[in-house]
This record gives structure tokens, sequence and C-alpha cells, in this order.
């Protein structure tokens, strides 16, 4: 039986070993966590991430290591990648833990992306002020997820004062877009360069934490649609990847803006494992052993509603027709993912009304 390793044992690896199960896989994970979601569904290496021997100890008998998470330490993948095939590679993922390094990528590949200014020393911060002006965001440019490391700044002195309050971490500076709306597109794409790509979703995001998605989001236009497409066919040809890889977008007055990338699975894509003819997690894994990538195509449509902070009346959600509920064994915190909601229906007026009656079971 083929071993894949994951960096990482968050929710997002146990959903990857669930599916692994069905492809004859068996699925080791690497995280410091002793509670980690994934322990429950795999085999569990628990140790700090430089741990030389438990690195070692990982990596014996994969067929392939892959990573649900971007903030691995970069020495880590490199001692993984230096004993076995790790998927994507390090170089997609030094690439997009520094949001830098990910802005640059894509003004390279003339990507249109939010307008940026990189702070490294207080001095910084008053060129960067002009340039980007009020309001703004100040972003921590590494280990930052769910909206952790960022503060809304309205003068240079609310930069100075969030930018000592954040340790003086190398930081950006970004406009405040004025979004229409917040989309994202999942895509995977095989070693030997097949590509699938799931279409355009709509993200309601609130305090940074993704609340709600819709598949497909309602009313793409065609050149948003195109766009979208033809970014991440740069950046998956650019990058040579293996994988899934997920691409966040602002849209504003028709045009898109790249907001991040996600080198892995990810919650905008969770829908797809009730919604799509093959899952996120199924992909994925077919992508890094080079198996032939499944269809794409929608089954109705979707809505993800994630669980957080609290646990919901499980019953309720379960009586409601065609609605799946998945828990990732995590004990409640605030502000913690818990668990996702996924309703389908046949079409977006259901849907809608479907979605309205989980959000208030859901609080
Ligand atoms: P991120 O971690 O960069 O994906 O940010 C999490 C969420 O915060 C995004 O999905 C947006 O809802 C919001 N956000 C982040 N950056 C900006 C920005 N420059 N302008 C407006 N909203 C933002």
């Amino acid at each position: 039986m083929k071993l894949v390793g994951i960096l990482g044992g968050g929710q997002l690896a146990r959903m990857l070993a669930l599916a692994s199960h069905s492809l004859g896989l068996r699925v080791r994970v690497f995280d410091p966590a002793p509670d980690a979601a994934a322990a429950a569904v795999a085999e569990h290496i628990c140790a700090p991430w430089d741990d030389v021997a438990a690195i070692a100890r990982f990596c014996e008998g994969l067929e392939v290591a892959t990573l649900e998470f971007e903030s691995v330490p970069l020495a880590t993948a490199l001692a993984v990648a230096a004993k076995v095939r790790l998927a994507p590679s390090v170089r997609a993922l030094a690439a997009t833990q520094d949001r830098l390094a990910e802005k640059q990528l894509a003004l390279n590949l003339g990507i249109p992306a939010t307008p940026f200014a990189n702070i490294e020393c207080i001095d910084d911060i008053e060129r960067a002020a002009r340039q980007i002006g009020f309001p703004a965001v100040l972003k921590h440019r590494t280990l930052g997820y769910d909206g952790r490391g960022q503060t809304v700044v309205r003068s240079s002195e609310e930069v100075r004062a969030a930018w000592r309050e954040g340790g003086e971490r190398p930081s950006l500076l970004e406009e405040l877009v004025n979004f229409d709306r917040e989309l994202s597109l999942v895509a995977a794409r095989t070693t030997g360069g097949q590509i699938a790509l799931y279409p355009l979703v709509e993200n309601l995001h609130r305090d940074g934490i993704l609340r709600r998605t819709i598949a497909p989001a309602p009313d793409v236009s065609n050149a948003v649609a195109a766009e979208a497409q033809r970014s991440t066919a740069l950046l998956l040809a650019h990058l040579d990847y293996t994988g899934v890889i997920t691409l966040e977008f602002f849209e504003r007055d028709g045009l898109l803006l790249l907001n991040e990338i996600a080198p892995r699975v990810h919650n905008s894509g969770h829908w797809s494992i009730e919604g799509s003819e093959t899952s996120q997690f199924e992909n994925h894994l077919r992508a890094i052993l080079d198996l032939p990538l499944g269809s794409t195509a929608l089954v109705g449509c979707s809505a993800l509603v994630n669980i957080i902070g609290i646990l919901p009346d499980a019953e309720r959600i379960l009586r409601m027709p065609d609605t799946h509920l998945h828990l990732y064994g995590k004990a409640p915190r605030d502000g913690r993912k818990l668990g996702h909601v996924t309703a389908r229906a046949p079409d977006a007026l259901l849907l809608e009304e479907r979605m309205k009656t989980l959000q208030q079971l859901l609080g």
C-alpha cells in the first residue's frame, strides 16, 4: 500500500487522509501538536519541526510527501525534499509563504494584485504610507492565517503603533480594497502537467476568517472567469506546480486583484466533497501521485458554512435534506474552525433557502 506523508496534521490533512482510503493509500502526518485533527485517521509523527530524527522517521517508506499549510518551516521542507519527492516543491512553498515573494511573483507574471509596499524597518513606514495611502492593511509577511497578523490602519501613526505591537516583523502595507466580493479558484496539476480547474466560488469572510462559500459563484462574467483561469495557468506553469493550488481574488468593478495564493487544498474548496464529481482532496492525491485527475463537474449548487468557535446542534443539521456535516474532532475555542457544513441544492434559489436555515442553526 502506498504511503503519503503530509506536513501538518490539521483538518486539511484529516480530509486528505479520509480521501486516501478509497484510493487504497495510507497517510502519515507530521505535526508538533499532540491533538492534531488528522491523528485520529492517520499515523502521526508528533515532534518539533526541527527534529531531524523525527523527519527521517516521517520520510521512511513514503511514496511522496506533501503539505497542508504554507507555514511549514523551509528547513523542514528542504530536509524532507532531500529524502523523498515533495509536492508541491520547496520552490512553490518558498514563493507562497512570504507575502512579499508572492506579490513579486504575481507582478513578474503580469497578474494584477493588491497594491503593496514592503516594510522592513521603522524608516520604511513613511514611504510606504505615501505610496499606498489610507485606509490600508498592515500584514505580517509570514505566518499569517485566518486574519492573524493583520491590522487595518488609517494613518502613519497607526501603522507605527501596529508595527510595534506586532513585534516589528517584516510586513506589507496593502491598500484596503473596497471590493465588490471575494472569489477563489482551486486547481490541480499532476506531475505530468494535466490540469483540472474547479469553478470560481464566492467567499464571505468576517474578521479575516472564511464564513461561507457559494459554489459556483453566481453571475461571474466571462472576462472574470477568463482572467482567473489565465492567472492560474501562468502560476501553475511558472512553478511547474504539482498538487492542488488555490488563488484568492478580490473582484472590484468587474476586474480581479489577486489577494493570496495557497499552495494546498483550501477551505473554500471543501464543498467539493459533495458538490463535485471529484473532491479537491482526492484530486490533490491523484495529482501528487501523477494519476489521472478526476472530473471537477458540479453536482448541483453548493454552499459551505464554517463551524467556528462553538459546536452546533448536530441533530438539527443532520435533519436537513441534502446537507452534510463535517466535524474535525477539535475542542471548541473562540475563533477556531471546528467543522463545516455543505448544503447542496439543484438550483441557486433552493440553495439560498437552505443556506438561510443553516446560518440560523449555526448562529
Ligand atoms: P488574507 O489572509 O490575506 O487572505 O486575508 C484574509 C481576509 O481579510 C481576506 O479574505 C479579506 O476578507 C480581508 N483582507 C485581506 N487583505 C485585504 C485588503 N488588502 N483589502 C481588503 N480586505 C482584505
